[in-house]
């Protein structure tokens, strides 16, 4: 299992190697660890990029790739082995198993960093190191020698000139992605799905908004998630038209909506879903016009998301559907062009349809190519399909049923060589299948 995966890791490094040519280094810190309140640890999640090139878990380690070094172009500087220390937190592998395992030509201790990071960069023109994002001691640590091998150019006339990002490489790397990834997001959204079906189970006239969401992330657990891709959104009645709501503290009442967006985080890799139930297990007539109007938005987009097609097309189509049938509710007037063009269905529909789903739920890569035009959609590629409305409690133009309502219907697709396939089928998104999700509570 270990060298399959290996295999999968290596194979990516390669590429990476190739890309940066001889006179380049790329160093790539870890995540620091993340602490709450004085000295509680959070449960750790690896810098994506250092993860993606390593399957490195630990944190504290450093990986620099430098392919003029061609005895040993792949080093790991890691926490040494402490056993006082790893009784409270855990076995580390150190520098050992950073070779056996985890495939480094050379493996050193952190302490070592700043000694060995300097000789290595020392040769190098350009050194591809994350811009501002990364904080911490070791990306401190890391700063320092760089701005000392700068400083010593002038004397030796060899040493770094440019700083790139990382990104260059491994944002369009990442955008692709293999088989190995492919296999977890499938399993990220199966868990995703699944786990909304416990949440509907929840879901009743009142009871608590957090009893759904207890349902919903003990479902991921139990399928073997490690946890939720980020905090989940359970908002009844007008908070689901707050786009960001995760207080999740509000009683449901008969007759509302209930919009969940959340995801579980299965082998660092992100599902992410939106559905909205109605919470008496039956939508009113008014609810059920608009719950099908953002369902064939939803519909519009995924027939949009084949290669070839740009991102700004799924949205597009999104977009068009839903101005036409606001137009056809009365909530927005003109022709459709004219809305579109100026961008008056923002009132309701006030965010983007689509974005890359992967090892970060806003995944990396660009959303537009070089030339500034949209990105053409490619097979491999991983991204959401979100269409939703909003209608404010105040709004002046709706009916009165309308307002307060909030509909977000969410799916994750990975575009295939002829068109794409959805990867969180496994829940139905029709409202019939809502009511009768909900309704299995009864
Ligand atoms: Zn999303």
């Amino acid at each position: 299992m270990i060298s399959g995966k290996s295999e999968v890791y290596a194979c990516r490094r390669s590429r990476v190697l190739e890309r940066l040519g001889d006179g380049a280094v790329l160093v790539l810190p870890a995540a620091p660890e993340l602490v709450m309140g004085r000295d509680t640890e959070l449960r750790y999640r690896p810098d994506p990029d250092l993860y993606y090139l390593t399957g490195y878990p630990e944190p504290d380690a450093v990986l620099v790739l430098a392919p003029s070094n061609e005895a040993a172009p792949y080093t790991l500087f890691v926490r040494p082995r402490d056993p006082e220390l790893e009784l409270w937190t855990g076995v580390r592998g150190g520098p050992e198993a950073a070779v056996s395992v985890y495939g480094a030509d050379e493996a050193y201790p952190l302490y070592e960093l700043e000694e060995r990071l300097a000789g290595i960069v020392a040769g190098a023109d350009v050194v591809y190191f994350p811009f501002g994002e990364v904080s911490g001691p070791v990306a401190e640590l890391v700063h320092r020698v760089l701005a000392d091998s700068r400083k010593r150019r002038q004397r030796t006339g060899r040493g770094p000139r440019y700083q790139a990002d990382p990104g260059v490489i491994l944002d369009e790397m990442r955008l692709f992605k293999d088989a190995h990834e492919l296999a977890l997001l499938s399993e990220a959204a199966r868990i995703t799905a699944e786990s909304f079906m416990d949440a509907a189970s929840a879901i009743r006239p009142g009871a608590g908004e957090w009893e759904v969401e207890a349902a919903l992330e003990a479902g991921f657990r139990r399928r073997g998630a490690e946890g939720v891709a980020f905090p989940s959104i359970v908002g009844s009645g007008v908070n689901a038209t707050v786009l960001h709501y995760i207080e999740n503290s509000r009683t449901m009442e008969a007759g509302d909506l209930l919009l969940i967006d959340a995801g579980a985080r299965y082998g660092m890799y992100n599902g992410d879903i939106s559905r909205t139930f109605p919470v008496s297990g039956r939508f009113s007539p008014a609810q059920r016009e608009l719950y099908d109007v953002v369902l064939t938005a939803h519909d519009r987009a995924i027939e949009a998301s084949r290669p070839g097609a740009t991102i700004a097309d799924v949205h597009g189509a999104a977009v068009r559907s839903l101005v036409e049938a606001l137009i056809g509710l009365g909530l927005l007037s003109g022709g459709v062009d004219e809305v579109i063009e100026k961008q008056e269905y923002r009132r309701y529909y006030p965010h983007q349809t689509s974005h890359w789903l992967g090892l970060d739920v806003h995944d990396v890569g660009d959303y537009a190519a070089d030339d500034g035009a949209s990105r053409r959609l490619e097979a491999g590629m991983v991204f959401t399909i979100e269409p939703g409305l909003y209608i404010p409690a105040d709004d002046e133009r709706a009916p009165a049923e309308l307002l307060g309502l909030g509909i977000r219907i969410e799916d994750d697709v990975v575009i295939t060589e002829t068109g794409c396939e959805i990867l969180t089928a496994a829940i139905p998104a029709t409202a019939e299948a809502m009511e009768e999700l909900t309704r299995g509570s009864a």
